[in-house]
């Protein structure tokens, strides 16, 4: 079997094209809906995402804050950003990119936000209600695959799911959503046990792990649909080895190369082993990455309409 891939920015697109309406029609009924993120030190990658997220609002009319913060900044300092715009009516949607500096504690900023402005859902109250199948702001990246796998007719009514990777930010939001849609879920991380086996019965196989081509042909079931939220950055000593591993990196290394860059962005997924038995997979890059943007567009559309009803 040979895969059919699945779109990402296709879907992506479209999402934001919903949205785009949406802002117009908010708009016309006398309101901007208004995202502040919050970029604390300078790691290039979170400089990377926060653009991108900033360029977003201003294609689809959303108001947007930038707010840059040294690498130096305290946990008090932070806080009181935060206060300030929790305060801010413009503003309906804060997002605090993560990775923090160590200096920072991350839990202690998640509960300060306000709730209802939480565009990453990750404040204790809406994992809270994610868990209780309450109405609540979702993480982006798992509600982006939750909303690919629907927009794709992928049934998840009664499959069987198996998610890898247990964090906060993916793999345990994404369980939530996945039952909520009545999948039967398994939750898979580094001590599990047998994992080739245990990801092999899955219908839908969704790997969150970090860990570059690790999801192989043992690990899949013929006619699965495998989505790779994974993204991780191949250089130096370790591209041939990869390029070797999974050949279908190499276009991608040649059209960066003609580019000048040295680099691959490989999946969780050996995406050319795998795609030999799935049904559908998602590629790494053009795969889930550009929904978890269209996402948060998505939910800060949704928080100015909560908040401003
Ligand atoms: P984390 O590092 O927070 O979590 C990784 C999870 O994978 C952990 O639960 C860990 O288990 C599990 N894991 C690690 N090694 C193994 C192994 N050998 N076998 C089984 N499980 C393992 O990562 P994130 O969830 O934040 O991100 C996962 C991937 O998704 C990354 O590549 C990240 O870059 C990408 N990502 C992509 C996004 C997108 O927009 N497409 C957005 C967010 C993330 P344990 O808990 O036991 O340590």
């Amino acid at each position: 079997m040979k895969a059919r891939i699945i779109d990402g920015v296709k879907i992506g697109h479209q999402i934001r094209e919903e949205v785009r309406i949406e802002v117009e029609a908010l708009r016309q009924s006398g309101f901007v809906p208004g995202l502040a993120a919050v970029l604390v030190g300078n790691n290039p990658a979170s400089h990377i995402y926060v653009k991108s997220k900033i360029k977003a609002c201003e294609n689809l009319g959303i108001y947007s804050e930038y707010i840059p913060l040294g690498q130096e900044t305290t946990t008090a300092e932070l806080l009181q950003n935060i206060n300030a715009l929790n305060q801010k009516d413009e503003i309906d949607g804060i997002l605090v990119q993560l990775p923090l500096p160590q200096q920072i504690d991350e839990q202690t900023i998640l509960l300060a936000l306000d709730p209802a402005k939480d565009v990453d859902g990750l404040h204790p109250m809406n994992v809270g209600n994610l868990a209780l199948g309450r109405h609540s702001l979702k993480p982006c990246t798992p509600s982006g695959v939750v909303e690919m796998l629907r927009r794709e007719n992928i049934p998840m009514k009664g499959s069987h799911a198996v998610v890898i990777g247990r964090s906060n930010l993916v793999g345990k939001p994404l369980a939530f959503l996945l039952l909520q849609e009545h999948a039967t879920v398994t939750i898979c991380h580094s001590r599990t046990q047998n994992l080739p086996r245990v990801a092999a019965q899955a219908d839908i196989l969704v790997a969150a792990i970090g860990k570059p081509a690790m999801v192989t042909a043992e690990f899949v079931k013929p006619g699965a649909v495998v989505i790779d939220v994974g993204i991780n950055k191949i250089e130096g000593d370790l591209l041939p080895e990869f390029l070797e591993r999974d050949p279908s990196l190499r276009s991608q290394y040649e059209k960066n190369r003609a580019e000048n860059k040295n680099h691959v962005l490989c999946g969780d997924v050996n995406f050319a082993s795998v795609s030999e038995l799935a049904s559908a997979i998602t590629p790494v890059p053009r795969g889930v990455g550009p929904l978890t943007i269209a996402m948060l567009m998505k939910n800060t559309v949704q928080a100015a309409r909560v908040r401003r009803a």
